[in-house]
């Protein structure tokens, strides 16, 4: 069933792509034509010029880029965006697990681009609180169990390749009360290199400019997995949190941590530098899910200092995992909260919020109790 929609899809969405970048050499497979896509796309907005406007002004765009430049990458963007805007979200990813399917390494860059246009679909959003909602606890010896069935204090990714028939999509709460804690910014400089793929190869996090000797602090509390030199990493600290995300810090000239430390949201793990391979000092800073890189910037802003949502979906492709915000906020109840005060204080209705929750008005609220009030 999955296989008879991706043909078509492919078909819509490559040849304008690859026509804007090489026409004479367009002689290789779908899969050699996926690959050369995403190297021409990189890690930028594809949609930046026309995301958000009618299709009447789109065209107008279009029309006039085409007057004015010729066929070119903003033409290959604009085709890209009007055939996405045309297709379910049942067969974009359809399309992200054919281009997990493409030899080479995965196209993370356009992956996420998909995924970020899926996004915006606001409509789609899960409108109630999804029964695979992960809101961490720190009830095991290590965080986070539920996604990972060993500790290994050797390898930053010890995660087999694929995805089990167990993995479906799901939520997960970044930050809140309790183990959880909240979001700091690692190192709050300029972002040197982004998401995604450059220079022909895969950039599984993003580099963020510092000075050798400047202070690296962990993204949210959790407990060190590994702290060693490892490859081109040189030393490299991850770190597993109780919202079921891994993070990792590398080029370190320092460690200021051990592996089996546990460490509060925002604590020095290490003293940033250029070690492994590197050139010049900055901090390659990765997030993962279950081994799956992620991208940062899909959910941190980096510009703010802070998470763009709470909650995080991420959505299983057939290999791996995409993260998007969303707009769900939760609560923890509080002493003497009352669905009718929270109802008001979050300028909804007790029948919304119950309905939410899948509860009942009069229901008995108890502290520390997590409700979805947005
Ligand atoms: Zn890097």
């Amino acid at each position: 069933m999955k296989h008879q929609l991706l043909i078509p899809c492919l078909a819509l969405l490559i040849p304008c792509l690859v026509m804007a970048n090489e026409p004479e050499t367009n002689t290789g497979g779908a899969k050699r034509d996926t690959v050369q896509a995403v190297v021409m796309y990189g890690e930028e907005l594809l949609f930046d010029a026309v995301s958000g406007q009618s299709d009447e002004r789109i065209e107008e765009i279009r029309d006039s880029v085409l007057i004015h430049h010729g066929r070119c990458e903003l033409t290959a963007n604009i085709d890209l965006y009007l055939s996405m805007k045309n297709k379910s979200e049942e067969e974009l990813y359809v399309y992200v697990d054919s281009l997990f399917e493409a030899e080479g390494e995965l196209p993370y860059a356009l992956i996420n681009q998909i995924n970020l246009f899926l996004a915006n679909r606001a409509d789609e959003l899960p409108k109630t609180l999804p029964a695979n909602f992960f809101l961490g606890t720190a009830e095991s010896l290590y965080p986070a169990m539920d996604f990972y069935p060993f500790w290994n204090t050797e390898k930053p990714n010890p995660y087999p390749v694929g995805l089990g028939a167990r993995d479906t999509n799901l939520s997960i709460l970044l930050q809140g009360e309790g183990d959880l804690g909240e979001f700091h910014i690692p190192v709050d400089n300029v972002i040197t290199s982004k998401f995604g793929w450059r220079d022909g190869r895969n950039h599984n996090g993003i580099d963020i400019d510092l000075q050798v000797w400047d202070p690296v602090k962990v993204a949210f509390p959790g407990v060190v997995r590994v702290a060693r030199s490892y490859g081109g990493y040189g030393r490299v600290v991850v770190v597993r949190h109780y919202n079921g995300l891994e993070t990792l810090y590398a080029h370190l000239h320092r460690f200021k941590v051990k592996a089996g430390d546990r460490v509060e949201g925002g604590q020095v793990i290490g003293l940033g530098g250029s070690s492994g391979h590197s050139t010049g000092s900055h901090l390659h800073f990765e997030v993962r899910f279950k081994g799956k890189p992620i991208n940062p910037m899909s959910f941190i802003s980096f510009k703010e200092k802070q998470l763009v949502s709470d909650t995080l979906i991420l959505k299983r492709t057939k290999y791996s995992y995409a993260a998007y915000p969303s707009g769900i906020v939760i609560h923890t109840v509080e002493k003497g909260d009352t669905l009718y005060d929270l109802a008001r204080k979050f300028g909804t209705t007790t029948y919304k919020l119950a309905e939410l929750n899948g509860i009942r008005r009069n229901s008995y609220l108890y502290v520390g109790q997590r409700l979805r009030v947005i």
